[in-house]
């Protein structure tokens, strides 16, 4: 998500090396300015950080350490501005939120994205009332969202903005809703009217945050608008939607400094889990390289069923994990989105995410192989691997459709990949290394072409 940063801020280290001296000081500061305006770090917000760490890298000694340690405390000093950061509840609740945008934002997709964030990871009661009413299709789209998350909204469409957000909150205060949120209108542009419109629903709600959904596509404009709505309705946070594709990932860098609002989520996705919390050191850990494992430890848990995960961890410890345990990983590890964005949150491996680039579980021809090799063998089979003699194996390429060697391939991935999950379940830290050694090694299912 931020590779091409963090790729960037590799290059300048590696390249740079330090003798104690101004000009190697320089170089290394060069090079970092290329790589922020490269990744799209605003030019002012890029001189900033630039000048910043030049100045005290100087003043505890020049030399890598010192200037990683620069960077890091400007950065974190960037992305902090005074405010909230993620998501924080009212000490009495409900907590209401009006997640306002223009039109084509996201806006719809976030409020639903943040309401299944709430009841699934933060297990609040969570309400979405639907004050979109410039676009009918809206409230369409958020009653299917809201059916899919099972999570409460309050619609109609013959009502008012105003009557609807009224009729919402006092249900919320009456059936001890923890969390309102209140999807508001959007507009192609900013104009008087919608602003006019959001005045009267800020004034109805009196609402604990105001987050505005910002295309992070549009660059520049995304923060142009965001300081236009913190001017006239006055906003609390900003998320910034579509940053999956977004790979520069610069505007991140200097949105929530250039709006004086901290950046409190990022859709990377168009799935209701692809959302993440925005936490300011969490982040530079990971555009340092250090990942993100908290980021990572959510996201997990967020969809994978915890018995499940809790049955196949006994099995695999006693070294009994089988097919049938293989495709339901599978399955789990698809709802967890792409590789790429989850490698991006493990330490070290933000590089080889970028190599792998978005693996499809559905399309590869690895996991291809390997499913209908599955689909193929005997119910005994599946349930033990040492069973598949020679002969077996030959049965098994003719019903799956496969040659010899495509099948041995695919056999070999999978004692790989049983290999690695005894490893992980067993070594605690170091299992990570492990990790990358096999995926290096092209051990991983899908790791190798
Ligand atoms: P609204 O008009 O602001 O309510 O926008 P929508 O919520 O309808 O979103 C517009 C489009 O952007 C939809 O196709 C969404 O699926 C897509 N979208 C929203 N957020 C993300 C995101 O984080 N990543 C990606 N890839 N697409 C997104």
């Amino acid at each position: 998500m931020f590779a091409s940063i963090t790729e960037g801020f590799k290059n300048t280290v590696n390249k740079i090396r330090f003798r104690d001296d101004e000009k190697a000081l320089k170089k290394a500061v060069d090079e970092l300015k290329k790589s922020l305006l490269k990744s799209d770090v605003f030019h002012k917000v890029t001189k900033e950080i630039v000048v910043a760490v030049e100045q005290e890298t100087k003043e505890s000694g020049i030399g890598r350490d010192n200037f990683l340690r620069a960077l890091k405390n400007q950065l974190t000093a960037i992305l902090t501005v005074k405010g909230n950061q993620g998501f924080v509840f009212a000490s009495k609740p409900p907590t209401v939120v009006l997640m306002s945008g223009l039109q084509g934002s996201g806006k719809t997709t976030t409020t639903g994205k943040l309401a299944h964030f709430l009841k699934t990871q933060k297990k609040k009661k969570v309400m979405i009332i639907a004050a979109d009413l410039q676009r009918l299709a809206a409230v369409e789209q958020l009653r299917q969202i809201a059916a899919k998350i099972e999570v409460e909204l309050v619609a109609d469409e013959h009502a008012t903005p105003a009557q609807i957000v009224k009729e919402g909150l006092q249900r919320a205060e009456a059936e001890l809703y923890d969390v309102v949120l209140i999807d508001t209108a959007g507009r192609l542009a900013i104009d008087a009217e919608l602003m006019d419109e959001l005045a009267v629903i800020k004034q109805i709600a009196s609402p604990d945050e105001i987050f505005y959904v910002a295309d992070s596509l549009s660059g520049q404009d995304a923060v142009r608008t965001a300081l236009s709505f913190n001017e006239k309705v006055g906003i609390t946070g900003v998320i910034l939607s579509k940053f999956d594709g977004d790979s520069k990932g610069g505007v991140a860098i200097g949105l929530s400094h250039q709006v004086g609002v901290p950046l409190r989520f990022i859709g990377v996705g168009e799935k209701m889990e692809d959302l993440e919390q925005f936490i300011p050191e969490r982040i530079v850990n990971r555009l340092m390289g250090a990942g993100d494992i908290e980021s990572l430890v959510e996201k997990t848990s967020a969809v994978i069923d915890e018995k499940q995960a809790k049955a196949i961890n006994k099995k695999i410890k006693k070294g009994k994990f089988n097919f049938n345990d293989f495709l339901d990983q599978l399955e789990q590890m698809k709802k967890l989105g792409s590789m790429k964005s989850l490698m991006g949150m493990i330490p070290g491996m933000g590089a080889m995410a970028k190599q792998i680039g978005d693996m499809d579980l559905d399309n590869s021809d690895e996991i291809r192989y390997i499913k209908a090799m599955i689909c193929s063998m005997t119910k005994k089979e599946r349930e033990d691997p040492e069973l598949l003699t020679n002969s077996r194996k030959r049965r098994l390429a003719i019903g799956a459709g496969l040659d010899q060697v495509q099948v041995n391939r695919a056999l070999k991935q999978f004692k790989s990949a049983a290999k690695l999950a005894k490893q992980l379940s067993g070594k605690g830290g170091r299992g990570m290394q492990d990790m990358m050694k096999q995926m290096q090694g092209g051990g991983f299912p899908g790791g190798q072409r």
